[in-house]
């Protein structure tokens, strides 16, 4: 049995999966809308993912018998001045879903819940990735330093990002 305290942790974790789906589909919109269209590529599979992580949260919650509460999601910011700004704010929340992350593995450890301590490595291993990946990006924008011909092939290299399903989904 899943304890209240956890499931309702992760009830929150998944609203603010969902809210960070909706951060990213805000972004890719708003590339899209500026010409950048490998940006919005990216964010849009970034958007996908996280659409995939609430759902790996709920998954679990339903298979442990808990229950799933839906919160509203609130508004996101709509618009960027760069694509630099955008993987900054990128950057700046995945730190932030990486402390709720390990939040929520140290509440699975206080209550020596070794299920749920298991499900929940895949996402520290996730939110590693995650920021590497946006840092990486911040690197690579700020080194072409706003110059066009530098952010057209930056586009270029993120209009080539694929979405694959995640493993714990993949595995059902
Ligand atoms: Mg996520």
């Amino acid at each position: 049995m899943l304890s209240n305290k956890l499931a309702k942790a992760i009830n929150k974790q998944i609203n603010a999966e969902f809210w960070s789906a909706y951060l990213y589909l805000s972004m890719s919109v708003d590339a899209n809308a500026n010409g950048h269209k490998g940006v919005a590529n990216w964010f849009f599979i970034q958007y996908q993912e996280e659409m995939d992580h609430a759902r790996i949260f709920i998954n679990y919650l339903l298979s442990r018998g808990a229950r799933v509460e839906l919160m509203p999601i609130e508004e996101v910011k709509t618009s960027w001045k760069t694509p630099l700004a955008a993987f900054k704010d990128t950057l700046e929340h995945e730190q932030k879903v990486t402390a709720m992350i390990n939040e929520l593995c140290g509440i699975a450890a206080e209550e020596k819940d070794f299920a749920s301590s298991s499900m929940l490595k895949w996402f520290v291993d996730e939110q590693v990735e995650e920021e590497e990946n946006a840092k990486d990006i911040i690197d690579s924008l700020e080194k072409v330093d706003d110059s066009k011909l530098g952010l057209y092939m930056i586009d270029k290299e993120l209009a080539a990002r694929t979405y694959t399903v995640p493993a714990p989904l993949s595995a059902k």
